[in-house]
């Protein structure tokens, strides 16, 4: 290792390990719903986005199976070259009628929608004002789109109250963008106040529901606890409580048509697999048809969280903020002595300082199980 690259990639990890930041796989074979299997340990997981356990769902995996059987492997190309096998448009009209749009545009995944939406809506000369903790793709997309990037305070509508007022004269076009469901806080945005505020400053909405989708407001996500709310991109994931992969915008008939035509990562990726579109669609149908499965991650975490007397649970992940990130880190490795699989969450997928196990809770969880983890877990919270 003699290149300039190389040492100077050595330097960096060093760097990383020194401050306890450097991330490493590690081999994971997800059994089930619930379960994993790490160095031959079968662990309880309280780590997957698999809400509704649907990731092994038999109509769910046998859906992915009949629709490579029936398309292939893979699309072959962009959608706008050959890549748009039926499964995707069937796929789109499910999704607009599910979220009551005019029409929906299906991604490769989450990332690429927003670093492909938000550069096709706006561009130099605007402004994208976006909550601090919304998801890492939501800046990458306002980063692209080379708008000015205004963040404002978590879930704090006085301060986007404020940025908009000193801002929004100055600028062309604004966007608004934020998470539904935060994704490692578990929290929910105030999208009624939101909408109120994107209505009286000529500001579009976005907002990233990739973990309200199938587990909040009867399964149709964050934007049904706030029917006042007018929200211009609904965007979401196949890839949380759907279990598979993907994702898609739900907007009106000609914002949709903008995006298929321009948008980056939509005219120049493949499409997603026949797989990946059947197994959705499956998905989709099971949360439509059952409103009792959708409620059950909510309860189950909360069960968690009143058992610890933590504030009541919002959606099914609840972070346990312990800081440190090698205290977090040693945490996650008490629980795996007991059988859980609670990842760390460090920086900076979270803010310095907040290092924490964020824990997600499934429908098919047991209660005894998530009694045993808040006894568990609590005994970290006490121990420094
Ligand atoms: C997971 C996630 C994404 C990314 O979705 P992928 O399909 O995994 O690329 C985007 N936004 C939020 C809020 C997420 O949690």
């Amino acid at each position: 290792m003699t290149d300039t690259l190389s040492t100077f990639a050595a330097a960096k990890l060093a760097d990383l390990d020194a401050a306890q930041l450097r991330r490493r796989l590690t081999p994971t074979h997800r059994l089930d719903g619930l379960w994993a299997e790490r160095d031959g340990r079968r662990l309880l997981s309280f780590s997957c986005n698999d809400y509704l356990n649907l990731s092994h769902h038999p109509a769910v995996i046998e859906a992915a199976v009949a629709a490579a059987n029936a398309y292939g492997a893979g699309a072959g190309a962009s959608r706008l070259v050959t890549g748009d096998h039926p499964l995707l448009g069937q796929l789109e009209a499910r999704l607009a009628a599910f979220k009551g749009t005019e029409d929906a545009c299906v991604f490769g995944s989450g990332y690429l929608a927003n670093a492909g939406l938000i550069p096709t809506v706006i561009g130099p000369g605007d402004g994208v004002f976006i909550d601090d903790l919304a998801h890492a793709c939501i800046w990458a997309g306002a980063q692209l789109s080379g708008a000015r990037i205004i963040p404002f305070a978590h879930n704090d509508v006085a301060d986007l109250a404020a940025k908009l007022g000193a801002e929004r004269a100055g600028l062309r076009h604004a966007l608004i963008a934020t998470d539904g469901v935060f994704s490692m806080d578990g929290d929910i945005a105030p999208l009624d106040r939101i909408s109120d505020l994107a209505r009286g400053h000529e500001a579009w909405l976005l907002v990233d529901d990739a973990h309200g989708l199938g587990v909040v407001g009867q399964g149709r996500g964050t934007a049904a606890l706030f029917p006042t709310a007018q929200i211009d991109l609904a965007m979401g994931t196949f890839s949380k409580a759907l279990g598979g992969y993907g994702a898609y915008v739900c907007a009106s008939g000609p914002v949709i048509d903008l995006l298929r035509t321009r948008a980056r990562t939509f005219v120049y990726s493949t499409g997603l697999p026949p797989a990946s579109a059947g197994a959705a669609l499956a998905a989709l149908e099971i949360i439509e048809g059952d409103d009792a499965l959708t409620v059950r991650p909510l309860t189950k975490a909360r069960r968690f969280t009143s058992a610890l007397g933590l504030a009541e649970a919002q959606s099914p992940i609840v972070p346990v903020i312990l800081g440190d990130a090698a205290r977090t880190l040693s945490a996650m490795q008490a629980l795996e002595a007991q059988g859980f699989l609670a990842v760390a969450i460090r920086p900076p997928t979270v803010p310095a300082g907040t290092a924490r196990l964020r824990l997600a809770f499934t429908a098919n969880h047991d209660d005894a199980d998530i009694d045993r983890l808040a006894d568990a877990v609590g005994v970290l919270m006490e121990t420094d």
